[in-house]
Formats: C-alpha cells, structure tokens, sequence
C-alpha cells in the first residue's frame, strides 16, 4: 500500500514560538515546519513535505497570506500530496479553517488546521500531539473538507471556536459537537465530514475595502455602524443579540445601508431567526430593509464569508444565496 504524502504548512503562531533575547521580552515566532516536524521523529506512518509560509501572530493573519497558502497546497496536490496540514496560532485558527472550508477546491484531499496553546519552552507543550494527531487526520481516508484537530479532538471547520482563551482543550464545536477523536494513533470518527458546497474560486479576488464586523449591545444608538457606512465599508456584519436583533437606532441605519449587511447572533450558538419577532429592529424587520441573515454561522465566519463574496464581485442576490446555502442547516 502507498503511504500518504501530508504537506504541511508552517505559518507562525504559539507553536513555533521561543524565548528572545530576555525571558521577560516573551516569546516569538521562531521554529520552522522542518522544526516542528524535527520533533515527531522519523518513524511517522506516512511521508510529510513541509514549508515556512509565514512566521507571524494569528492575530495578524490576513488574506494574502491564506492565499498563498491555498496556491502553496494546490502545487503540493499536484505533485501527490494526498493531505495537508496547516500550522498557525490559535487566536484565528477558526477562520483560517473556514476559509479553507469555502476556498479549498480538492474535495478529497482534507486540509487540517492546528497550533498550540502552549509553546514549546513550556511544560506539557501541546504542539508536537497536536500536529502528529493532525498528521493522522489528514493521512486519513474518511477526512475530507476543512478540519480542526486540537486535543485529540476533530472538529468541522463549519462549527469550531476557540472557546477558551488559556486551556490546553481550547476549540469548541457547540452545538453540534466535534466529529470524531484521535486515539492510539487512529480517527475514530462519530460523524464523518458531510460533503460541502462548492468551493468560492478566488483566482480574482480583490480583497481590498473594509468589511467590519460590529457587535450590537445596550447604549446602542447606531452611531458607529453609521460612521462605518459613512467610512466606505464594503459590507458590515453585525453580531445581533439573541436570534438577530438590534436596537431601533442601528434598525433605522441598516434601513438605509447601501451596502449587504449580515446578521449574525452574538449568543454563541444557535441560528438567527426569520419571522417570529415583529419589533423594530427585529430578525422580520431586518430580513425586510434586505439585511441577509446568517443562520447557524458564527458573526466571525460569517465575517470571512462576506469577505469572500465581496472581494469576488457577488452580487446581494447570491450574497443572500450564499448564506442560505452555508449558514442553514436544511440543506
Ligand atoms: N494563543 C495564540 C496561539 O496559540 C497566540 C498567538 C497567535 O495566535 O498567533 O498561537
């Protein structure tokens, strides 16, 4: 039998970060892929290929460098590779994976994202478990689509958050629970990844413009999302309270938005409504000034989705289609 071939991309983050200089000056990204990999071993069950793509802060993760990444794994498919591994920081890990989950066109090839929570100058470092638990993932035959492997758990990039900003078990998949576990050395999968929609084709992408994301609360007068609109954003997502509901200040600006707006829910987990609240600034009034509701998406994935469609040319039809397609569950 062939062994699987997983390239694996480096990217930065918690994982490959050491001590500068002076111990109170913190640590920086400094290992590299061959680095990391250097600490598995040799006697891995499949063939690995990896690349330095970045050395950064998850935190400043951006588009470029995700798309270099998706050109960089497209030639590594192309010359045999059968899975691959992405290593980042944990801080945006889970729209690094979303975006993999609407951009990566090689359905049978998984794309796993991982990273640490401890770095590697620390005791109990979680980096190398995490990546080999990645590797077998990724040299699975079952696993398809974008994933999350983190504390021998294997998450949908569809529904994983860091929901803990310090624990070693820091990704959550709430509601729907994680689809398998990694154990002995093998997946044991309890719902195997469902085929996805098809892939956003970025070939011509245009990135630039903003597109925020503004969550709504108390002492909302809808002054800033104005001032958003007013700066020239491209789209805004608004993380709404409860099942998409904002105030009657916000309501009265996204009546007069000339740009898509997405409402998604703050709460965390659960959908956005459509028609059971008739107040001003309500899921049914909103859904009537032509906002886009987000369904299950979380307000940052609904956020990389919007970004994609934008930077794409969508129109507010298939804005409005697109989130029907990836954002509900009666698909
Ligand atoms: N906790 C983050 C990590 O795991 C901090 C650094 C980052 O996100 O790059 O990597």
């Amino acid at each position: 039998m062939t062994r699987p071939l997983i390239a694996v991309a480096a990217l930065g983050g918690t994982i490959s970060m050491t001590p500068g200089g002076r111990i109170e000056d913190g640590v920086v990204p400094r290992l590299t892929a061959a680095d990391l990999l250097g600490e598995l071993g040799a006697d891995l069950p499949m063939d690995v290929r990896a690349a330095t793509l970045a050395g950064i802060s998850s935190a400043s993760m951006d588009y470029a460098t995700l798309a270099r990444c998706l050109v960089w794994g497209a030639e590594q498919v192309a010359d045999g590779a059968t899975g691959l591994v992405v290593v980042q920081g944990t801080d945006t890990l889970e729209e690094t994976a979303y975006f993999f989950e609407l951009a990566w066109p090689h359905d049978d090839v998984p794309v796993v994202v991982t990273g640490a929570m401890r770095n590697p100058s620390l005791p109990s470092a979680d980096g190398p478990a995490n990546l080999l638990a990645s590797l077998t993932v990724a040299a699975d035959p079952r696993s398809r689509g974008s994933l999350v492997v983190f504390n021998d758990d294997v998450h949908a990039a569809r529904w994983v958050r860091k929901s803990h900003s310090s624990h070693l078990e820091a990704f959550s998949s709430a509601p729907a629970g994680p689809l398998g576990l990694v154990a002995e050395g093998s997946v044991h999968y309890f719902h195997p990844p469902l085929p996805r929609p098809p892939a956003l084709p970025l070939a011509d992408a245009d990135f630039s413009g903003l597109v925020p994301l503004l969550e709504a609360g108390i002492a909302d007068s809808g002054e800033l999302l104005s001032l958003v609109l007013a700066g020239g954003a491209r789209g805004v997502v608004v993380a709404a309270s409860g099942v998409g509901h904002v105030s009657t200040g916000t309501a009265d600006v996204i009546a007069a938005a000339k740009v898509p707006v997405v409402i998604a829910s703050r709460t965390g987990a659960g959908p956005t409504f459509r028609g059971t609240y008739g107040f001003h600034g309500s899921e049914s009034s909103l859904i009537r000034m032509g906002a886009t509701m987000a369904g299950w998406l979380c307000p940052r994935k609904s956020r990389v989705l919007l970004q994609l469609l934008l930077a794409t040319g969508a129109s507010r039809s298939r804005i409005e289609a697109e989130f029907r397609l990836r954002g509900d569950l009666d698909r």
